[in-house]
């Protein structure tokens, strides 16, 4: 599951992963307890990561788009999304479609995933804008999402 959780599994297992999360409650609540167990030496202060991924940002002078899919409750789909802001222990996203507050997100940009709440999130022209609270940042090296 951790290696499910950073995007380090082959094709094939996630594939079967997948559908066994989507159906199985348990194995959702199992996944989410999970990402507080990721390993500390993957898992750096999410100022820290942040701070880097912002100056990044801000060196493409672009807003980032960024890799969505809800880990609880459970969906196989991934959807795009822009990074709107980013603070301490929090950013904000937009979306073309909406995001429940309380869903669990997995938010994957170049060298972070992070993994958060929804705590709200606002219709505003033909886009959804969410605010999310961090509980996890994990600095990855591969591009792979
Ligand atoms: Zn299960």
């Amino acid at each position: 599951m951790e290696f499910y959780l950073l995007g380090r599994l082959p094709e094939d297992s996630v594939s079967r992963m997948e559908s066994h999360l989507a159906s199985c409650r348990f194995c959702d609540e199992r996944l989410v307890r999970e990402i507080s167990l990721l390993p500390l030496s993957g898992v750096v202060q999410s100022a820290t990561s942040l701070e880097a991924e912002k100056r990044e940002e801000r060196r493409y002078d672009t807003e980032e788009a960024v890799s969505l899919q809800a880990l609880s409750p459970f969906s196989v789909e991934r959807y795009q999304g822009k990074l709107a802001d980013v603070s301490r222990n929090g950013m904000k996203i937009q979306t073309a479609v909406r995001a429940e507050s309380g869903t669990l997100l997995k938010i994957s940009l170049k060298n972070v995933i992070a993994f958060g709440e929804v705590r709200y999130c606002l219709k505003r022209d033909d886009r959804f804008h969410s605010g999310v609270r961090l509980t996890h940042v994990v600095q990855v090296r591969s591009h792979h999402r």
